[in-house]
């Protein structure tokens, strides 16, 4: 994805009170890797189950605040992260709330996903098996799984728009 600054991040959130903006902890901008991620994801370290996902939509920045729940899945069930669709033990998935966007939001109106527990989707869809003849090559097996997790998440957050 292409770099954001902090401004832009914090420019960004559809879904977020000016108060909690505000006091949003940011990642370390400096240490990312900007060409390895679909978007920029992290937990509160001062905030209990809360999450932030920032991504670039339709060329602009877009950040959603997340609620998780308190429970998490048992560890003995495997469970699907609805933006990268990888399987994992369920305690590594989450289900998230996220408010919806303006007015709905404020009333109330949240939708649940699941989706992995730290946010990063972007690291597990590069972890690829070796090329073999089955397989092709990694690097397609990730652009495919690149663009599918985009894909989703254009479509995950275009339900917490107002409907226009
Ligand atoms: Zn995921």
């Amino acid at each position: 994805m292409q770099p954001l600054t902090e401004e832009q991040i914090r420019a960004s959130f559809i879904n977020a009170s000016n108060d909690a903006v505000e006091r949003m902890p940011l990642p370390g901008l400096h240490e990312t890797v900007w060409e390895d991620r679909e978007y920029l994801g992290w937990l509160d370290p001062t905030f209990a189950q809360r999450g932030y996902i920032v991504y670039w939509r339709e060329g602009k920045p877009f950040g959603i605040i997340l609620r998780s729940g308190s429970s998490t899945l048992s560890r003995g069930i495997s469970a699907m992260c609805s933006l990268c669709r990888t399987h994992q033990p369920g305690s590594q998935v989450s289900l998230f709330t996220v408010p919806k966007a303006g007015q709905a939001g404020r009333d109330g109106n949240t939708i649940g996903t699941y989706i992995c527990s730290d946010l990063s989707c972007s690291a597990i869809i590069r972890i690829v098996p070796p090329p073999s003849d089955l397989q092709p090559r990694p690097l397609d097996v990730v652009e495919g799984r690149t663009s599918g997790l985009l894909a989703r998440l254009d479509n995950f957050t275009q339900e917490l728009l107002p409907a226009s």
